[in-house]
């Protein structure tokens, strides 16, 4: 048997990046073999098996016949005798398509090394369009090599808009679109993620709604706020800002995970106040901050006042706010005379005199 290094391990270290993940194919070996190497066979759809020591991933080579629709629709071949090109060919890009082997050779059929060169992505065959999982994986490898100057090849951006024309994209589970979707918001240029999509069409399909928004402005958006966080909730949180309607649709398209929907709420509930905090009454800023959680310790709102970036001063101001609010609580002797509704309202108006004290003493 022969083992070689594949996918995104060669790939990034040509490119000159940090390496994670490793990947390895074995051609001329059978699944009985590996076991007897001592190897764990892992994996659902095709047999992938773990190294006895290191435990990185090793599959054998394989050739994919496509059965029937949507990402699941493949059955897969193997036989000791399946190629490495035969291997290499049902990958989705060139670049993900070179292979090394344990002298360090490079194994490149389909023009992966000229194509990372000339910073191009392109797809192999044009078995790329038997799954349209391919066309967001597209979009996420665009979005995180951005900065690299990557552009997509136009024949590739073509077999895109054919992908999404025969409606493969709506096969697509929420979960996968949400998996790549959330990895896209982790790289460098999230916008381009979206970017891309847009631009053959897929956008549209995920997220039906968006016909109405203004992506130009939204990805603007991300684009300026992304440095100030590498949360992917609050990248999203910033992507669908002050388009009404957006929040709505990701929650009913993708799978969305609590963690987004609760930050996204909350977001939504303060950005416009807390950009414009000199200018609201204590009142509203009691508000912003009782919905944030904030005199109870939760810290949302300083990851929020970071994420858009606001000076010191106001967020020193928005500390003192809360320390002086929080000192007021239901058994200060003050309120000995209230119970129930009439004494949450009287901590209330306490707590928003305190606030207003804060301004004026900031004003004097
Ligand atoms: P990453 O650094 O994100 O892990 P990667 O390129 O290694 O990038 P993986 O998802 O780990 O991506 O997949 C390993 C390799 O398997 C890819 O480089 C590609 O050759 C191939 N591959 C993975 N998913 C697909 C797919 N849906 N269609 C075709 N080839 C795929
Ligand atoms: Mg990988």
């Amino acid at each position: 048997m022969q083992i070689y290094l594949v996918g995104g391990a060669v790939r990034d270290k040509l490119l000159g990046v940090e390496v994670k993940d490793r990947d390895f194919v074995v051609v001329g070996a059978t699944v009985e073999e590996m076991l007897a190497r001592g190897f764990m066979q892992v994996g659902r759809d095709f047999p992938v098996f773990l190294h006895p020591e290191t435990k990185e991933e090793y599959a054998l080579a394989r050739q994919e016949r496509k059965q029937g629709r949507g990402h699941r629709g493949f059955s897969f071949e193997f036989s000791a005798a399946t190629t490495l090109e035969e291997d290499l060919i049902r990958r989705d890009l060139t670049i993900n398509a070179i292979a090394e082997d344990e002298h360090g050779n490079l194994i490149d059929p389909y023009g992966g090394i000229e194509d990372l060169e000339n910073r191009v992505l392109r797809h192999i065959s044009p078995a790329f369009a038997e799954d349209p999982l391919r066309v967001l994986r597209l979009m996420r490898f665009w979005a995180r090599f951005f900065s690299f100057g990557f552009s997509i090849a136009p024949e590739t951006l073509h077999i895109c808009r054919e992908i999404v024309a025969s409606g493969e994209i709506k096969e697509l589970t929420r979960e996968r679109v949400w998996n790549e979707t959330v990895r896209a918001l982790l790289t460098d240029a999230p916008e381009k993620y979206f970017e891309g999509l847009n631009a053959v069409g897929a956008l549209s399909v995920i997220l039906p709604e968006t016909s109405h928004f203004n992506l130009e402005a939204m990805n603007n958006r991300l684009t300026q706020y992304k440095k100030n966080s590498s949360d992917a909730h609050w990248r999203l949180a910033i992507w669908q800002w002050k388009e009404d309607g957006v929040f709505e649709s990701l929650k009913r398209n993708l799978h969305l995970p609590n963690l987004f929907v609760q930050a996204i709420s909350r977001f939504n509930d303060s950005a416009d106040a807390l950009q414009n905090w000199r200018n609201i009454s204590a009142k509203e800023k009691f508000s912003v901050l009782h919905k944030l959680g904030s005199f109870k310790k939760d810290t949302a709102v300083f990851e929020i006042l970071s994420l858009l970036g606001i000076d010191e001063k106001i967020r020193e101001q928005i500390r003192a706010e809360i320390q002086v609010a929080s000192e007021i609580r239901a058994n200060n002797p003050e309120f000995s005379q209230y119970k129930g509704a009439e004494l949450g309202e009287e901590i209330k108006k306490a707590q928003i005199a305190a606030i207003s004290a804060v301004i004026c003493k900031e004003k004097i």
